[in-house]
């Protein structure tokens, strides 16, 4: 097991942390969408975010949706509670230089937008909640948005070291949220050692294990639950299927009436699905019996 995350409750102050390590599902990402190193930065640290929200379900998936005015445009990352990820950015091929050795991915974002969450409970429960964008640097934005939207005031950090040749190094993030029993001094305590510590991936780097870092800041820690993690695209053929009726019934007539098989590639994984002119004869058919019963 490579990639991992962990729930931490740390021994001797009150908080409550998470820790996930995804360097492999970042890798495969960037492999299958052929994407930049800023573009791998930025998705890296959302499908990081995504994993540390997931961390509390037992069922159903979370998505973290970014908009923002720069060159990326959007960056989706998306966990489920068996800890599957997958995620897209919609310009994958934009090219930044390094700012102080470091990807920006606050310019490639874009510091003014939003950042979505949405929960997915599985049981038609679905929580939505939306906030602008502070820096567009993701972990900043993520703390924010927790620590207003949802009230649990939130620290969070999320880094992606990529190599010269573009692929990842290292791949993770933290996040430590308030409990209603933490005092205003270890409040003031854990923003000292958040001051002090180095940059995660410089701590990654080293061999430290993110349970380590979390340790580092946080003191003795027992870790209530490991869970493995893996990039693994959800689509399928039903799900392609679905869109294709969603389009209704006048764009999969023009479909047909081009008179070859529909082709369609997904952004997260890059399967390709094609769609028999004959099958969509019986999509058009399954789309006016469901018409039929409304
Ligand atoms: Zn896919």
């Amino acid at each position: 097991m490579r990639d991992y995350l962990i729930r931490v409750l740390p021994k001797e102050i009150n908080f409550r942390a998470f820790g996930v390590y995804i360097p492999e599902a970042v890798e495969t990402a960037r492999r299958l969408q052929n994407l930049s190193p800023v573009a791998t930065a930025a998705l890296g640290r959302a499908l990081a975010g995504a994993s540390l929200l997931s961390a509390d379900l037992k069922f159903g998936r979370v998505f973290i949706q970014i908009i923002g005015n720069g060159p990326l445009r959007e960056v989706l990352a998306e966990a489920d509670y068996q800890g599957n990820l997958r995620g897209m950015v919609r310009n994958p091929q934009v090219y930044l230089e390094p700012e102080n050795k470091k990807l920006p991915v606050g310019k490639a974002i874009g510091s003014q937008g939003f950042i979505n969450v949405i929960r997915d409970f599985g049981l038609k429960e679905v929580y939505q909640s939306s906030i602008e964008l502070i820096s567009g640097e993701i972990a900043e934005d993520l703390a924010y948005y927790l620590t207003v939207s949802e009230q649990i005031p939130s620290a969070c950090s999320l880094g992606v070291l990529v190599d010269i040749d573009g692929s990842v190094l290292q791949a993770g993030g933290f996040l430590i949220q308030k409990l209603p029993t933490t005092a205003d001094e270890e409040i003031f305590f854990l923003e000292e050692k958040l001051k002090q510590i180095r940059p995660l991936t410089t701590l990654l780097q080293e061999g430290k294990k993110i349970e380590e870092i979390l340790e580092e800041i946080l003191g003795e820690i027992e870790i209530l639950e490991t869970r493995s993690l893996r990039f693994r695209c959800s689509c399928g053929i039903e799900r392609v299927e679905e869109a294709l009726i969603a389009l209704g019934d006048e764009e999969l007539r023009s479909l047909l009436a081009e008179g070859k098989p529909a082709e369609v590639t997904c952004n997260f994984c890059g399967q390709v699905y094609q769609i028999s002119t004959s099958r969509i004869e019986e999509l058009l058919k399954i789309l006016k019996e469901r018409k039929g019963h409304v």
